[in-house]
């Protein structure tokens, strides 16, 4: 019997399409627990007519109304949050906990959405002698998303609350090895009275998403997902004309100062480094140990060999993936590195066949090797020895990406220092994963993002809304000097 079919879904209900179906693999344990729809051509088409067709009423609705699906939707998440969970656990490899942590912060954007009636107010002045000046925010238009693997359901409450929140009807097209969390999203928002054609879901791989971002009938595009594909993403939608706004990959550093708590360091190292077992753009990923070391990596290395994958950690999404961990592992080892923790080829009792790599350890690394420069993505931490904070900052600097940096010391001045000096759009002090929490914005700088401004927080209503500017005058009695 096949795998059930994880349908489109426009016109506000689920849709079987014309194009090609393919399984769907649970990393958890590798067997197939769905049949992908891709989009084809024509299905794409009948999901922007859609979306068209709401965006009529949809953007004529006034704000204050727009958000009162999104109180709902916030309920009914947070009433199904275990169930949610299970499916994006199933379909991204994470452990059930990490998976319901992905959807609270998920909430906090459609919390923030729901504040927008305060926020999306425009100002008024007097210009001139009788003349009165004043901003509206209007939607964009039909709006897409384009989301990765390691957050099913997060990565899409990045975009389409405020998306839909701003007058903007929304296709999301997720990534093809997890589609199925987005068409349960899509149930809630509909129970939670979001009107038909205002949220949509379109599956598919790279083609898919090349034919959104050329597809006229859409006018902007938020993307999440790799550095080379993000800028290709973002050049691409720019050139068809649309707004874009896309978000890549990362190597964070974390500098350790000899001052800073190592029960601390251990504990944060860890579990940034190994959460979502390293899928995640926040993810430590270099360690740059400031003087002696000897004692905090061993301190890491306790900690690293308590998590253990198909457990405490969860899966790596595919054995393609898994196999690049490996070799990123294999040669480091090959190059004369020490592997403090070797994280290869665990055994997962009753899921031999799921993808498992177990949070690894590198010491005694060459700064130009691959494993400092290139983003592993899987729970790998590699270390640096250097001899002063702006040894580490340098190497820091040097990184292509931007997305987060992280110091751990006792020392205002020099975690003031860090922080000015970094290359990174989100800085920690003390802090392994510093994601920004709303109502502050998530982004990077440098190749970790293309385009201008944040996913979330303040700067996303700028992406998802423009600005009109009034020029009002109804007294020409009133004029006085050139300009009124
Ligand atoms: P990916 O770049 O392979 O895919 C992302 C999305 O793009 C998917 O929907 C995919 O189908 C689509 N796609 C693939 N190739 C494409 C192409 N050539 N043109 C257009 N679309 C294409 O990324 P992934 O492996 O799913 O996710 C992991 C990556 O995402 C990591 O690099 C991670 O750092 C990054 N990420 C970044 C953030 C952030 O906030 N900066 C957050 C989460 C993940």
């Amino acid at each position: 019997m096949n795998p059930p079919l994880l349908p489109h879904w426009w016109n506000g209900g689920p849709q079987s399409g014309s194009g090609p179906r393919r399984p769907v693999i649970s990393p958890l344990d590798g067997a197939p627990f769905g049949e992908l729809a891709e989009a084809s051509p024509a299905d794409l088409d009948a999901s922007v007519r859609s979306a068209t067709e709401a965006f009529a009423s949809w953007s004529r609705v006034p704000v204050k109304e727009r958000v009162q699906p999104l109180y709902r939707f916030k309920q009914k998440v947070e009433a199904h949050i275990a169930e949610l969970a299970a499916i994006v656990s199933r379909e991204s490899g994470k452990t059930p906990d990490e998976a319901a942590a992905g959807i609270q912060r998920g909430l906090e954007v459609v919390e923030y959405a729901c504040s927008l009636p305060a926020l999306l107010g425009g100002g008024l002045l007097e210009v001139s002698s009788g003349v009165d000046c004043y901003t509206r925010r209007h939607p964009v238009g039909v709006v897409a998303g384009i989301t990765p693997f390691n957050f099913p359901a997060m990565v899409p409450l990045w975009m389409f609350p405020m998306a839909i929140a701003c007058g903007n009807t929304f296709i999301l097209k997720p990534s093809d090895l997890v589609p199925a969390a987005p068409l349960r999203l899509a149930e809630l928002l509909k129970e939670s009275g979001l009107p038909d054609g205002v949220f949509n879901v379109v599956h598919g791989g790279r083609e898919t998403a090349e034919a959104v971002l050329d597809h006229p009938g859409i006018h902007a595009a938020a993307f999440v997902g790799s550095t080379p594909v993000a800028r290709s993403v973002f050049l691409r939608g720019s050139n068809a004309g649309k707004r874009v706004l896309a978000l890549g990959g990362a190597k964070n550093h974390v500098v350790i100062l000899p001052d800073a708590d190592p029960a601390l360091v251990a504990r944060n190292l860890t579990a940034s480094a190994t959460g979502c077992a390293g899928q995640r753009c926040m993810a430590a990923s270099v360690a740059l140990g400031v003087g002696p070391m000897d004692g905090i990596l061993e301190a890491v290395a306790a900690e690293m060999r308590k998590v253990r994958a198909g457990d405490s950690m969860g899966a790596i999404i595919s054995a393609r993936s898994r196999d690049r961990i490996h070799g990123y592992i294999d040669r480091a080892e090959r190059d004369g590195a020490t592997l403090l923790v070797d994280g290869r080829n665990p055994v997962v009792p009753g899921r031999e066949r799921g993808f498992y790599v177990n949070p690894t350890l590198i010491d005694r690394l060459d700064p130009a090797s691959e494993s400092v420069r290139d983003e592993i993505f899987g729970p790998v931490l590699s270390v640096l020895r250097v001899g002063s904070l702006d040894e580490a900052l340098a190497i820091e600097n040097r990184s292509p990406y931007g997305n987060a940096a992280s110091i751990f010391t006792s020392s205002g001045a020099a975690a003031r220092h860090f922080e000015m000096n970094a290359r990174a759009g989100m800085i920690g002090i003390n802090i392994g994963v510093p994601v920004p929490r709303d109502p502050f914005g998530f982004g990077g700088w440098n190749d970790s993002k293309f385009g201008v401004g944040d996913i979330t927080g303040p700067e996303a209503i700028g992406f998802w809304s423009r600005s009109r500017k009034v020029t009002v005058k109804w007294s020409a009695s009133a004029a006085r000097g050139w300009m009124s």
